[in-house]
């Protein structure tokens, strides 16, 4: 049985990397509903509003009255990591084929951005598996390959670097010591960000556990939720000795945003109501760049936030780009995720071109 499985698997594989091959340089767009918790169940919450099945989210918007999204993929409440992984395989391999790269997790706080990017110790998400998949195939390429890693954060609308440890540093005002460039090809490039050298997984996995420490620390140490940040990984794969390929280095960035959740109904006062305001206009920088992609604009607005700025290169041209969508089936969140699968149906159907990225 266990063999009948794993062909079906690998079939699967061939088959979601063959889709993934047809679209060329669109961004795909997933949508991950998250299980309604014990809680919830119980509470007056069960009339669940969102119902789906492997491409389109269902809201009841009155009895009678639904609105149909329609997404390339749909996790439903009880997909496994396993599952999402499955989809998400093909960007990894094609950062080996030369291409630059984008997954970021979009959604409400509390749907699952964390679960899905960064997972539990007994069900690892996407990035410990970014990072295994990508040292896999490098094991498995004729090419020798130098990895790089880098972590930081945006908060307040300024970076951090999550490889030095903020926990004596005054958190308030963070110097904006991080300068972003674009270098004479067109490539991003941060000015002073730790960008360290890696051979194995073991080794960038403690990395990646020291930089999410750091950001906790930081977070309590300025009394914030982590969520009321951008969190950022970079994984940089360098070729050398192989003129045939696209470019020489290659990187992708695997990014958990911020909660999306809007400021204002969230009542929040003080440091909070900053802070989710920085995240508010991130978030919409991030929307009018991928409506200004979609609409193929001469002027695609990067500069207007620091997130659209480090991840210029990565959103356009012909860099992979994928958006996992999360929403809750709570009924108390139905504006919220009204709003997330809005925003996402905004950056799905791009088709990117070699004319679009003009600034
Ligand atoms: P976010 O990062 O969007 O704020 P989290 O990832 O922290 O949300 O998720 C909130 C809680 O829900 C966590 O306890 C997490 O483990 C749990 N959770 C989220 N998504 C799932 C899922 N698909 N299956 C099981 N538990 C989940």
């Amino acid at each position: 049985a266990l063999t009948v499985e794993a062909n079906e698997q690998n079939k699967r594989r061939r088959q979601i990397l063959n889709e993934f091959l047809d679209l060329k340089g669109n961004i795909r767009v997933f949508c991950r509903v998250k299980p309604l918790s014990p809680v919830d169940k119980d509470s007056k919450n069960l009339r669940a509003p969102v119902a789906s099945d492997t491409r389109n989210v269902i809201i009841k918007l009155t009895e009678g009255k639904r609105k149909t999204y329609n997404f390339d993929k749909v996790f439903q409440p009880d997909s496994s990591q396993d599952d999402v992984f499955l989809e998400i395989e093909p960007v990894i391999k094609s950062v080996i084929d030369g291409y630059n790269a984008c997954i970021f997790a979009y959604g409400q706080t509390g749907t699952g951005k964390t679960f899905t990017m960064e997972g539990l110790p007994e069900s690892p998400g996407v990035v410990p598996r970014a990072i295994k998949g990508l040292f896999k195939q490098v094991e498995q390429s004729n090419h020798t390959f130098v990895i790089k890693f880098s972590m930081l954060e945006i908060y307040m609308g300024n970076l951090r670097d999550l490889l030095v440890s903020q926990a004596t540093k005054p958190i308030s005002p963070i110097p904006p010591s991080l300068l972003i460039h674009t270098d004479a090809k067109g490539e991003i490039d941060i000015e002073n960000l730790v960008t360290l050298k890696v051979s194995d997984f073991d080794q960038v996995f403690k990395l990646y556990k020291l930089g999410c420490r750091n950001r906790a620390t930081a977070s309590t140490n300025s009394n914030s939720a982590s969520s009321r940040s951008h969190c950022m990984i970079r994984v940089s794969i360098t070729c050398t000795g192989a003129p045939e390929r696209r470019r020489e280095t290659n990187k992708i960035w695997l990014v958990d945003l911020g909660g999306s959740e809007r400021v204002l109904k969230t009542k929040a006062t003080g440091r909070r109501f900053d802070e989710g305001k920085a995240i508010n206009l991130s978030l919409s920088a991030l929307g009018d760049v991928i409506n200004s992609l979609q609409r193929k604009n001469a002027h695609i607005p990067y500069r207007n936030s620091k997130l659209t700025q480090v991840l210029k290169d990565s959103l356009g041209k012909d860099s992979k780009t994928l958006m996992l969508v999360h929403v809750s089936r709570k009924e108390d969140d139905l504006c919220e995720t009204i709003c997330s699968l809005n925003f996402a149906t905004r950056a799905k159907n791009i088709h990117l071109g070699q004319d679009q990225t003009k600034e």
